[in-house]
This record gives structure tokens, C-alpha cells and sequence, in this order.
């Protein structure tokens, strides 16, 4: 299993015994040092595109970043295998939420559009119209409800000013305008606003 305050260490230790400061390697990868500060304190994980040339810098390999410590030969095989596994895991988990998401939305607006169509068009008694609005409300409010749930636990957003990857709270997750892959939304850790990327990982 990867664990981000393990991988966090691992980085620190290694930059020491390399007698790198957090800038320097930040300065190595073009990145800024809070991301480094990032990483090291368990924060975030670097970007895959990240991962090569930091592991280069590092001297090690990107299982033994992902497991947070050096890994023997033998045990080295069986680490790869089990960290390649939980990244496709947690990204195949991210797609199936979106994709459950997406559907999820589309038989909500069907539902509550044939409802509301139902009790404008045909003749019946008020209590009954009024009846048939209310459910068409509660399946609306309902659905996108769940719609925003599973799109929220899928994956996180990544601050593109710091780096940080976060999931954002409910309220804001609401409030902010998206795109498909992206959403407006502030950052917990550097409080920058912007358009935030949708990473499928943590
Ligand atoms: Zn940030």
C-alpha cells in the first residue's frame, strides 16, 4: 500500500543525505520548494511526471518512492507489482465513480423533466400535480446530490500554484464553476483561487 507520509520521510531523508535543501531539489525539478514541502510532510504525491526525474535525483527507483523505503531484490518485485496495482485501482475506481456519475444525471434530469412535463400537461386534481412537483424536486435535488457525492470521491483536484492535491468540501465543490476536467476552487494549503485540474489519484 502506498503511504504518502511514509514516501514524505523517504524524500527528506534522501535530499539530506544528498545535502540538498528543499529549494535546491525544488530548483533541480523546476518546481517551487512548497511542493517539496509538500511532499515531504505527507501532503501530496509528486506527479507521475515528476516521479522519473526525481527518483533520478534521488538515486533510487519509483517503487522504492511509492513503498517509502529501498527495497531489496526480492522484495523489490513483489513492491512494483502491488504500487502499479494500486494506481490502477484507484484510477479504474475513479473512472467507474464518473462514469456512475454521469449517469446518475442523466436518469435524474429524465425523471424529474418527465414529471414536471406530467403534471403541467394533463389534466388532474391540484393535490395530485402538487404531489408530482414535489417528487420531481426531490429526485432532482436527490440526484444531483448523488451525482456531486460520487464525482467528489472520485480522485482529487490539484492546485496548479502549489501542487497540493485535495478533495474539496461539499459547499465548494457546489459553488464552483467546472468545465469536464476542471473546477474553479481554492486551495486549502497556499489559499490561491483558480481552475483546478481533476487528477483520478490522491
Ligand atoms: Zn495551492
Amino acid at each position: 500500500m502506498m503511504d504518502q507520509t511514509k514516501t514524505g520521510r523517504f524524500i527528506a531523508e534522501l535530499r539530506r543525505e544528498k545535502e540538498m535543501t528543499q529549494r535546491q531539489l525544488a530548483d533541480r525539478l523546476n518546481i517551487s520548494d512548497k511542493t517539496v514541502s509538500k511532499w515531504e510532510t505527507g501532503k501530496g504525491m509528486p506527479e507521475i511526471s515528476l516521479m522519473i526525474p526525481l527518483c533520478e535525483l534521488l538515486g533510487i527507483s519509483v517503487s522504492e518512492l511509492l513503498s517509502g523505503e529501498r527495497l531489496s531484490a526480492d522484495l523489490y518485485k513483489k513492491k512494483a507489482e502491488e504500487n502499479i496495482m494500486d494506481l490502477v485501482k484507484e484510477r479504474e475506481e475513479s473512472k467507474r465513480k464518473i462514469a456512475l456519475m454521469a449517469v446518475t444525471l442523466v436518469i435524474t434530469m429524465l425523471a424529474s423533466v418527465t414529471l414536471f412535463l406530467v403534471s403541467g400537461i394533463f389534466e388532474m386534481s391540484v393535490a395530485l400535480r402538487v404531489i408530482l412537483l414535489v417528487i420531481g424536486f426531490v429526485v432532482l435535488v436527490g440526484g444531483i446530490f448523488v451525482a456531486a457525492s460520487l464525482e467528489m470521491s472520485a480522485g482529487t483536484y490539484e492546485c496548479k500554484h502549489c501542487g497540493t492535491r485535495f478533495v474539496p468540501t461539499f459547499g465548494a465543490y457546489l459553488a464552483g464553476p467546472h468545465t469536464l476536467t476542471r473546477r474553479y476552487l481554492k486551495c486549502p494549503e497556499c489559499g490561491k483561487k483558480g481552475y483546478f485540474k481533476r487528477r483520478l489519484t490522491h
